[in-house]
């Protein structure tokens, strides 16, 4: 935490037009930092067959809605970061009071949402049903479950091996990468998983999104004096992951620096590309 914070203020001062969310950013690290000391989820017992699948088939250990949930922590987590998003930019202060309204009203039943499981479709029909903005909405779900997802990643961590698996969907939840990492000195490439956090070995030269390989496709974006931020096109499907270098920012908190590069993908989105997986911060 304390290096989060650090590299917080130094972005700050490096580029104080993200000064606000930034500020958001951390604050809310700090409370599911704080969750985590006390969570509690029913262990994950990976079966025989799960394993076959994820061989044969490719099918990943886990659906999202299968990870357990800490349903108190993060009922907890979930009012104090509505809390902590009163205080953020307007539109989400103003969504953070309709949600409470919500939730005090007993309308709905936040609980009893969390012991379903995260099912993107369901909680995006809730904010529909209360006229909610449903990327804010989704948002504070994803985030007060966070913690309790993280753990259930990392009792599955070990039935994979990260360096083997090369292929574009994360092998313990299912999910799209969000991020694109290299590391040690080789210049290993890592996907991150945009919903359980894991992290797994792909090809230097390949788009995650169509597997195009062919290296006149495949372009680069940088901005001037950012050498460890890049953006990586792909002609193909018109579509781009960014690339933190870790080498450069050793163990810097990619979300973070992904949150202080929004500049790279606005870059890339004139040009008309597009990113699958948006960074949840910027709604
Ligand atoms: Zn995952
Ligand atoms: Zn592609």
């Amino acid at each position: 935490m304390e290096r989060l914070k650090k590299r917080v203020q130094h972005l700050k001062e490096k580029r104080p037009g993200y000064g606000e969310v930034l500020d958001f950013y951390q604050k809310v690290r700090e409370v599911q930092d704080s969750a985590k000391s006390s969570l509690k989820i029913d262990p994950i017992r990976p079966k025989k067959e799960w394993k076959d699948l994820l061989a044969k088939e490719g099918f990943s250990l886990l659906q999202k809605q299968d990870f357990p949930l800490d349903i108190e922590a993060s009922f907890t987590l979930f009012q104090t970061l509505c809390q902590i998003g009163k205080d953020a930019n307007p539109h989400m202060a103003e969504q953070a009071r309709k949600i409470e309204e919500v939730l005090n009203s007993k309308r709905f039943d936040l609980k009893e949402l969390f012991k379903k499981g995260i099912e993107e479709q369901r909680i995006e029909q809730m904010a529909d049903e209360f006229g909610l903005d449903k990327r804010i909405f989704l948002f504070l779900i994803e985030e007060s479950t966070r913690p309790s997802v993280e753990l259930g990643m990392e009792q599955l961590r070990t039935e994979v091996d990260p360096e083997t698996w090369h292929k574009s969907n994360c092998p313990i939840c299912g999910s799209l990468p969000f991020l694109s990492l290299l590391r040690e000195e080789v210049g290993k490439r890592y996907l991150l998983c945009s919903f359980c956090g894991y992290q797994w070995r792909i090809d230097r030269l390949i788009c995650p999104f169509c597997n195009n390989k062919e290296q006149d496709s495949l372009q680069y974006l940088y901005a001037e004096g950012e050498e460890a931020y890049r953006i990586d096109l792909c002609e193909r499907c018109h579509q781009y992951i960014k690339t933190i270098d870790l080498r450069i920012l050793e163990e810097s908190d990619p979300c973070l620096e992904d949150l202080a590069t929004l500049h790279l993908d606005i870059l890339a989105s004139r040009k008309d590309y597009k990113r699958p997986v948006p960074n949840p911060w910027t709604t």
